[in-house]
């Protein structure tokens, strides 16, 4: 079957950039779960759902419907039918995500998910997952796991052009604030997984890293 390659590093760590990049340069599909945690969220924020409220949100965790396309150079994700690729990006989704993400029945309905999309994929092709738990949880068989980090400064100036020339000091504050909470959490932190290859890509350019985990994979 192919090969699957779970990518886990923190927020703006270029996570996103790289696996779509080793996914297209090796013919592989490509999930990025950072947008199902997302779209779950969403789906609360709309609902009225009190997101800091575990137990309310572990109560809808089974209601929202999503989507999620695999394609390397068009990732979608559809919610209840609608695209909503552009609203997960939203500030209000940010500072949300990572309490939605806290609750443990979100993360079994989403891992469970995940999981049959991996096995299709890992049939055909092959595929690269970019997450926080790909490599612990998720899928702890990947042939090649890959813990991507940077420094501070580095992640907050990439997401804030990303996001159109947003501040960088309040992006940096809410990169941070997530990355404290994925780490602390009682249910999956984002951990190094055992036999995943970190990579800083502090001072690498986009190119240089999806060169080095393509060759991780080719190796
Ligand atoms: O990758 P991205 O920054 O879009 O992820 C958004 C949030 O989703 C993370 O801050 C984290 O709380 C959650 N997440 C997670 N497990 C994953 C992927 C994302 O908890 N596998």
């Amino acid at each position: 079957g192919g090969v699957v390659v779970a990518v886990d590093g923190t927020s703006g760590s270029g996570k996103s950039s790289t696996s779509r990049g080793v996914a297209d340069r090796l013919g592989l599909r490509y999930l990025d779960t950072g947008a199902m945690y997302r779209a779950v969220t969403c789906w609360m924020l709309r609902h009225g759902v009190d997101v800091h409220d575990a137990e309310a949100v572990a109560a809808r965790s089974d209601e929202p419907r999503l989507e999620s396309g695999t394609d390397p150079l068009a990732p979608t994700i559809l919610l209840d039918g609608d695209d909503v690729s552009t609203a997960i990006r939203r500030d209000d989704v940010n500072a949300a995500v990572s309490p939605v993400s806290a609750v443990p029945e979100v993360r079994e309905r989403l891992t469970a998910a995940m999981r049959s999309l991996i096995r299709e994929a890992a049939e055909g092709p092959g595929i690269v997952v970019e997450g926080r738990d790909i490599g612990s949880v998720v899928w702890p068989d990947a042939q090649v796991k890959v813990y991507l980090s940077a420094a501070a400064a580095a992640r907050a100036s990439r997401r804030a052009l990303e996001e159109g020339g947003s501040d960088v000091e309040a992006t940096r504050a809410s990169l941070l604030a997530r990355d404290q909470i994925d780490s602390g959490r009682a249910v999956a932190p984002l951990v190094r997984a055992d036999g995943a290859v970190h990579v800083d890509t502090t001072g690498h350019t986009l190119d240089e890293v999806i060169g080095i985990v393509v060759g991780l994979v080719r190796d």
